[in-house]
């Protein structure tokens, strides 16, 4: 079972030249109390965070996450992260974490209200276990996101395409899924235009492509999703982006929800209409994102 760690960094401006920031860590206690009860993070959501899968010590595509923490931060007007000195604070925590599997979270908060700085910690747990869904399987609903898909451009200021620590719509759909007697959502555009899950990208199987919808500003561009997409190119498979209508999800000839820390589940039913299930692909699919990637 993996270990908690944590630690608090004093964030180093983006053009700091020094190449080793070990002083600007500070190891707490990971269930001891640590934040301010100013922080802006808690008391508005307003920060941006990473989840990163870890195997046995081995943070998954670290360099990925670092790029898409750094994109979100451009979104929300944060100060730049310096990528060296949170590479550095992933290893710590990717050390701490010891065998099995973990997650590791980095945060990054605009702050204490009237404060100088962003606060920034990074944390390692042990990860839920996701066998089940890896194995059996989930079923999901399409949830209207309430937004049509010329909101992101329209209005940029919703940040539909960062990482935020405002995730309780994100939490409510699931709730919502649950009513409706599924295991998770896919959002759908007030346009009919399919999305993302409110934690995972969507990937589906139509004939022989592997298809998920573009992230044109509206939905997270997921690491797993690209993970795998370049690993099923790299044996030949044919792979795309494209605006995807609801209504094409009754054809699918299978669909997953991946993320960092689940991996792969199959899709089993969306919106209560059976998709098939291809094992073997699945138990393929995860078996290379439990391989250690860069
Ligand atoms: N979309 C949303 C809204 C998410 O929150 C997540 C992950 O938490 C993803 C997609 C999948 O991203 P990743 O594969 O990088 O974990």
């Amino acid at each position: 079972m993996a270990a908690r760690f944590a630690l608090v960094i004093d964030p180093a401006a983006s053009d700091d030249p020094r190449t080793d920031f070990a002083d600007t860590f500070t190891v707490i206690d990971p269930g001891a109390p640590a934040l301010s009860v100013s922080e802006l993070s808690t008391q508005r959501g307003d920060g941006i965070f990473e989840s990163i899968g870890v195997i046995d010590g081995h943070a998954q595509e670290a360099d990925a996450h670092l790029q898409r923490l750094a994109h979100s931060a451009r979104l929300c007007d944060l100060p730049e992260p310096h990528l060296v000195q949170w590479s550095q604070a992933v290893a710590r925590a990717a050390e701490s974490a010891g065998d099995g599997e973990a997650v590791i979270k980095l945060i990054l908060s605009r702050g204490i209200e009237h404060g100088p700085t962003p606060t920034a910690w990074v944390t390692a747990a042990p990860a839920a276990d996701f066998s089940g869904p890896r194995r059996d399987g989930i079923r999901v609903v399409t949830l209207d996101r309430g937004l049509d898909s010329g909101a992101p451009a329209r209005a940029p200021w919703l940040l539909l395409g960062a990482k935020t620590l405002s995730y309780a719509v994100n939490m409510a759909a699931i709730r919502e899924a649950h009513r409706r007697g599924a295991d998770d959502a896919v959002f759908v555009s007030s346009d009919g235009i399919v999305l993302e899950a409110p934690t995972a990208s969507l990937i589906l199987k139509v004939g022989e492509r592997f298809v998920t919808p573009a992230p044109t500003g509206g939905i997270l561009h997921g690491t797993t999703q690209l993970s795998l997409f370049e690993h099923l190119e790299a044996r030949g498979a044919s792979t795309a982006y494209e605006t995807v209508p609801a209504a094409a999800l009754r054809t699918v000839d299978a669909a997953w929800l991946v993320s960092s820390v689940r991996l792969a589940a199959p899709i089993t039913s969306i919106d209560g209409l059976p998709v098939a299930v291809d094992a073997e692909l699945t138990a393929s699919f995860n078996e290379y994102l439990l391989s250690p990637r860069v």
